[in-house]
């Protein structure tokens, strides 16, 4: 096992790996920007690196800066937690090319699933279900564009292969628009992320947003964990995951885990992973694979009592995975809130001085946040400031332990989420399960109404 682990990554997951290594016996070194000084990980750390100054493009996503803190640190691994250079193939190549160990997957699988494009094909091959839509990207002439079209159905969307965060995909309702809106998109996927190539999926109207936890190790055994429902989300952004999905029957859930960790040794993964699919009438559609550790992993800790960041360093050391399939207990039902620095209604994010912090306890209560009373939410990065996960036998267990959290719950100084949480977890369609991804949006239009 590793000795002393390098966390290249800031905020609440910085922590997170913090807590995971510390309980291995494991040496943490962190690195901060100025902007960091003062949290919390940073006092924490047996050693912290200042690896540059606030904007991330000079400190977080700085690679040499990152790597020469392992070597001056002497450490053996790099976590780059999520967001940042998680899910840079470049990243983790430089990573290992310097003698360290990237806690992640290989370079060329991170490289696979980035495309799109091609992480489709090679779920398409491992029998993993997916959108229909185009084989591979789009080509240039218009009359075949037209013809793929025709033979999906309309409404289509447009979406660049090497998209994320939400960012180039365009729906498309009829044929007039399409040509203009294939050609638009490809501009903006080629300003945004440095390839024009775009393909087509068939556009679904109700979808929810279900995804599936694996965890593999490098002597081809593969595990899944369950699924999480991540379908409240504003701007493709999710605000509430939760663990079980409400009401989908565990044989299709089951089915569509097995193809994911049938995959995952067919493609040679290791470490964490998630699939992420759209659900409708009964049916899943591979969307795209993250190949790192999740914001709403804990929901998963929760139900499954694993911790998926240990097991990250476990597997990137070698280890084999220590339970099989047939181990993995699922039990109860877990939510998480994400508690964003934001004016509840506006989302305009509200960085500043917290002046009071009072995090919620008791029973099956979990919050994972870096903040404290007199931080500084500093107004560079990312605005969520901590998450509350509750667990409890039941559904209902669970939301009675949420919305008793977020009663007990004081954040004073800077604005934030914590309303809305409250109002949805009493929300009538919410508090049924299962509403789809568009659902939080059209609440949010009725109530300014
Ligand atoms: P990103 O990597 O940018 O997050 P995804 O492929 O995961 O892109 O898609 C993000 C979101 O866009 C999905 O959660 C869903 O809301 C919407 N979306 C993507 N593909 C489709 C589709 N074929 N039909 C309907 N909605 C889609």
């Amino acid at each position: 096992m590793f000795k002393k682990i390098l966390i290249a990554n800031r905020g609440e997951i910085a922590l997170r790996i913090q807590r995971a290594c510390r309980e291995m016996g494991i040496q943490s070194v962190v690195v901060y920007s100025e902007a960091d000084r003062d949290a919390k990980y940073v006092k924490l750390a047996d050693e912290a690196v200042c690896i540059g100054p606030a904007p991330s493009a000079q400190s977080y996503l700085h690679m040499p800066a990152i790597i020469s803190a392992a070597e001056v640190t002497d450490a053996e691994a790099i976590h780059p937690g999520y967001g940042f250079l998680s899910e840079n193939a470049d990243f983790a190549e430089r990573v290992e090319q310097s003698g360290f160990t990237f806690i992640g997957p290989t370079p060329e699988s991170i490289r696979i699933m980035g495309d799109k494009v091609s992480a489709k094909q090679a779920m398409i091959k491992s029998g993993v279900p997916c959108v229909p839509g185009s084989e591979g990207a789009l080509p240039d002439d218009p009359k075949e564009i037209i013809k793929i079209a025709r033979s999906i159905g309309y409404p289509v969307i447009i979406k660049a292969a090497g998209g994320g965060g939400g960012r180039g995909m365009r729906v498309v309702h009829t044929e007039a628009a399409l040509i203009h809106a294939v050609q638009t998109t490809k501009g903006e996927a080629q300003a945004a992320f440095g390839n024009p190539a775009v393909y087509m999926e068939k556009f679904l109207e109700h979808p929810r947003h279900i995804e599936i936890q694996i965890l593999a190790d490098q002597h081809k055994n593969a595990v899944w964990l369950g699924e999480r429902d991540c379908s409240m989300q504003r701007r493709h952004q999710k605000i509430i995951e939760e663990a079980p999905a409400p009401g989908i029957p565990r044989r299709l859930i089951e089915k569509v885990g097995e193809r994911c960790s049938a995959a995952c040794k067919k493609i040679g993964y290791r470490g964490a992973g998630t699939f992420e699919f759209l659900y409708e009438n009964g049916e899943f559609y591979f969307i795209e694979m993250n190949t790192r550790v999740q914001v709403e992993h804990p929901v998963t800790e929760m139900t499954s009592g694993i911790d998926i960041v240990q097991m990250q360093i476990r597997v990137a050391a070698g280890e084999k995975l220590p339970f099989t399939q047939r181990q993995v207990e699922l039990r109860g039902h877990s939510i998480e809130c994400r508690i964003n620095a934001e004016d509840p209604v506006k989302f305009i994010p509200s960085p500043g001085r917290i002046t009071t912090w009072h995090p919620p306890g008791g029973p099956g209560v979990r919050v994972d946040s870096h903040v404290y009373t007199n931080y500084f939410v500093p107004p560079n990065y990312d605005s969520m400031i901590g998450k509350i996960i509750v667990h409890g036998d039941t559904r209902e267990q669970a939301l009675a332990r949420m919305r008793t959290a977020l009663s007990e719950t004081v954040v004073e100084g800077i604005h934030t989420n914590i309303p809305l949480h409250r109002e949805l977890m009493v929300d009538a369609k919410f508090v049924e399960g299962g509403t789809d991804i568009h659902y939080l949006e059209s609440w949010m239009a009725a109530r300014k109404r």
